[in-house]
């Protein structure tokens, strides 16, 4: 299931509240992917089942510069992402 417009609005006002909004790099907006990532862990050669946190990818539209914020920091129910 794809992150709806309201929780990509609510990763913005969490950022706009708690962090830099902006890009670090040219202060361009990031956009909020529809979906979320979830990079597998790895441990001794091999990728190791469930050790993932989702992430939440933000996008510069003006640079390209891409940032990934933890899903359940910025309060994304994951139940319904
Ligand atoms: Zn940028």
């Amino acid at each position: 299931m794809a992150l709806s417009h309201q929780q990509k609005q609510q990763v913005i006002d969490y950022l706009q509240e708690n962090a830099r909004a902006e890009c670090p790099l040219c202060e361009g907006h990031f956009e909020i992917h529809d979906r979320l990532l979830m990079p597998q862990a790895f441990e001794h050669g091999e990728t190791e089942r469930g050790g993932g946190i989702p992430l939440v990818i933000g996008t510069c539209g003006n640079c390209g510069n891409t940032q990934f914020f933890s899903a359940e920091v910025v309060g994304i129910d994951l139940n319904e992402a």
